[in-house]
């Protein structure tokens, strides 16, 4: 078998969405083979695939496309358009939006720029100053016409005689103020409008690094984080990632007028390292809290984080695995050793109290944290402390940044745990269980997180199963 020819599975998995995208970590690691055999693969394979990760919620309708240049009327009836300025009961002025004016012209637009007001605006759109004195004293919304900003849009129509009808202000997409001829003046309505959200999906197999992989399985860098930050607890993402791990995630997707405007949360992924699979659901509590929990219902954030740095900044997680030499003459190497470049923040692993934030000739700089009864975490070699003695700290807390300092050869983070004065595997140290959800959420929350967790799992297996049936039988 050829090595183009063991890619194009995986390949295919990884690239449900798009072609490779530069990438904080792309740099060129991606083996011109692979390229090749991308490039290669039918075009329409690839948009089905692509299709088949988005998938519409039970009751949601298919969104129709919506040329946004047209009336504000081809709105309705697709959208739900919430009214939020107070008028009570009020839906939008449907002489507004449903009966779109047969005379008017085609909306014309501007994006604004540093430094424009309505007059510089409805200037360049050609409009005079007695329209810019009505629309600016407009019954209801006109205040916000004092708050433009650089990005945001105003669109206007005319009549057939060229006199100015309909004004549009757009903060975003989702938010509008219409302005309208009303009498000898013009009205002013607020018009929000409610994404549909959608689940989506997405997986992938770790081929160069976790960033590498799974931006190009389709997920932005901030939902990688989120993903990252699901699991943080269980997987030392600098150290622990292999090639061969696999993750999936379920997220939200927002839509407008067929177009995606933004995500929404991670509702469920699951995680595959070194063979051992760790899953994470989206529990939201009734008081609308959200927090991510293994299928049993126990927290996946547990008292101590696995890796104490921002594992980002480490651009080879493979070749960490090399021993590095900086210890290599030191006979009981009692802790983990990061290396990773100088400056990279290092977090509190866990809640405590600064116990020791000094110099010494072998430590450099160094920070001691004392974690409730019996447990310390002890950070070597630092450039910068930024913490002092008697502080306390919360998890993920930057307390110094990655240096040298110390018996050092190169920047690292040497890192301890100690349990009641035994020196523990950081990696591997069995950690206190973190209590499982009380008894009287359990109903809800097996009601709430068990179509996600299946819809997941269901994803996944058929992904494999309409990708590649080996790939399907090495799930097994
Ligand atoms: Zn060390």
């Amino acid at each position: 078998m050829s090595p183009s020819e063991k890619a194009q599975p995986v390949v295919m998995k990884l690239l449900g969405v798009s072609l490779p995208q530069v990438h904080l970590f792309a740099v060129g690691f991606v083996t011109i083979g692979t390229i090749l055999v991308l490039s290669l693969l039918p075009s329409d394979k690839v948009e089905a695939n692509r299709r088949s990760h988005t998938i519409a919620l039970p009751n949601d309708s298919e969104p129709a496309a919506v040329d946004t240049q047209k009336t504000p009327s081809s709105l309705t009836g697709t959208m739900a358009i919430k009214q939020s300025d107070g008028h009570s009961g009020n839906t939008i002025t449907k002489s507004m939006l449903d009966k779109p004016n047969k005379q008017s012209r085609a909306w014309q637009t501007t994006t604004l720029v540093s430094g424009d007001n309505l007059t510089s605006i409805f200037k360049r759109l050609g409009l005079s100053d007695v329209d810019v004195y009505l629309v600016a004293n407009a019954k209801q919304e006109s205040s916000r016409l004092k708050r433009l900003k650089p990005g945001e849009t105003v669109a206007i129509t005319t009549d057939a005689a060229g006199q100015l009808e309909q004004v549009k202000y757009s903060r975003s997409k989702l938010e509008h103020y219409f302005y309208k001829r009303d009498g000898q003046g013009f009205d002013g309505e607020k018009v929000v409008h409610e994404p549909e959200i959608i689940q989506t999906f997405q997986q992938g197999q770790i081929e160069n690094s976790l960033f590498l992989d799974a931006s190009r399985a389709g997920l932005t860098d901030a939902k990688i984080m989120e993903l990252a930050n699901i699991f943080g607890w269980d997987i030392d993402f600098a150290l622990d990632i292999r090639r061969g791990d696999r993750f999936s995630v379920l997220y939200e997707e927002k839509i407008l007028e067929g177009e995606k405007v933004g995500n929404g949360n991670i509702l469920a992924a699951s995680f595959t390292n070194q063979g051992r699979t760790y899953d994470a659901v989206l529990f939201r509590e009734t008081d609308n809290s959200l927090g991510y929990y293994a299928p049993d219902g126990k927290p996946m954030r547990k008292a101590f984080l696995r890796a104490p740095l921002d594992f980002t900044r480490i651009s080879s997680n493979f070749n960490m695995r090399r021993k590095h030499p900086i210890h290599k003459k030191i006979k009981a190497h009692r802790g983990v050793d990061y290396a990773a470049p100088r400056g990279t923040p290092i977090y509190a692993a866990g809640n405590g109290k600064v116990t020791a934030s000094a110099y010494s000739k072998a430590n450099g700089n160094y920070v001691f944290i004392r974690h409730g009864e019996g447990f310390v975490t002890k950070y070597l070699h630092l450039t910068k402390r930024k913490v002092r003695k008697g502080q306390s700290v919360k998890q993920r807390q930057t307390i110094g940044t990655v240096g040298s300092t110390g018996y050092a050869t190169g920047p690292h983070l040497h890192y301890e745990f100690v349990v009641n004065g035994v020196h523990r595997n950081p990696r591997t140290v069995k950690l206190p269980e973190a209590r499982p959800i009380v008894t009287s959420k359990k109903p809800a929350f097996i009601a709430q997180t068990t179509p996600l967790l299946v819809r997941l799992k269901q994803l996944g297996g058929t992904q494999i199963a309409s990708l590649s049936p080996n790939l399907r039988a090495a799930d097994k």
